[in-house]
């Protein structure tokens, strides 16, 4: 219920923003989509490197459900589970919900797109949204910047939800629509992420993940990217 509210929260926040687009359309209206929707490809390849890369708080059992040998539909399996996660809290669950997705990809499919967009709007898009909500009431920033910030508030809202569709065996069609002209990426580009977990971390389009790559393999070089935070210990 609660969730419900902070959605719609946001939705009606979003539609305030739109309304105070200043002025008609023009060409950099466009321009500033295509770079917000660039953007927020970026911002989810960089929050995917850092979620895989970020070891998980140790000691609380995290390990124990991630090599889990028996059925994870088990009694067992789920009194455990409840037992862990009540000692930690909801951003290491998170943390945790990543490193789970590698050797289970399509669980992440398996959920709508409103528990999807929960925890990126909660914690990230809702509080930017409202704080611009507030800001245009007394500022009226041009046309273009307005679309830039709406495309890049709704696409980053909706990052898991598209990296879950990349698992799934048929998605929506708007989503098959937007991929074939090339505004979202493929199950096949995504699957180079999973091969190797070392590149390609953005999730949307993918337009992003040649500069990302650039950087991650200067970050691996460095040593800043410990390949044991992979998994849980
Ligand atoms: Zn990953
Ligand atoms: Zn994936």
């Amino acid at each position: 219920m609660k969730a419900r509210l902070l959605l719609t929260l946001f939705f009606v926040s979003l539609a305030f923003n739109a309304s105070r687009i200043a002025g008609p359309f023009d060409w950099r209206m466009a321009v500033a989509a295509l770079a917000a929707w660039w953007t927020a490809d970026l911002l989810s390849g960089v929050v995917h490197m850092w979620m895989d890369y970020r070891p998980c708080v140790a000691g609380v059992g995290l390990k124990e459900l991630y090599f889990w040998e028996g059925s994870r539909e088990s009694d067992a399996f789920m009194a455990r589970q409840a037992e862990v996660y009540a000692q930690i809290n909801v951003f290491e669950r998170i943390c945790y919900d990543f490193k789970k997705h590698h050797p289970m990809p399509d669980l992440l499919g398996r959920h709508g797109v409103f528990h999807l967009m929960k925890a990126p709007t909660f914690f990230v898009t809702l509080p930017l949204s409202l704080a611009l909500s507030v800001a245009v009431l007394f500022w009226r920033p041009p046309g273009w910047l307005m679309v830039f910030m709406l495309v890049l508030l709704l696409g980053s809202s909706l990052t898991q939800y598209f990296h879950g569709t990349l698992h799934k065996v048929r998605s929506p069609w708007p989503i098959r629509l937007m991929r074939s002209v090339g505004l979202l990426m493929t199950p096949a580009a995504h699957q180079h992420h999973h091969d190797t977990l070392q590149h390609d971390f953005s999730v949307i389009n993918g337009w992003s993940n040649p500069a990302l790559n650039l950087v991650v393999n200067a970050l691996r070089r460095a040593g800043f990217l410990n390949e044991a935070g992979l998994v849980p210990s």
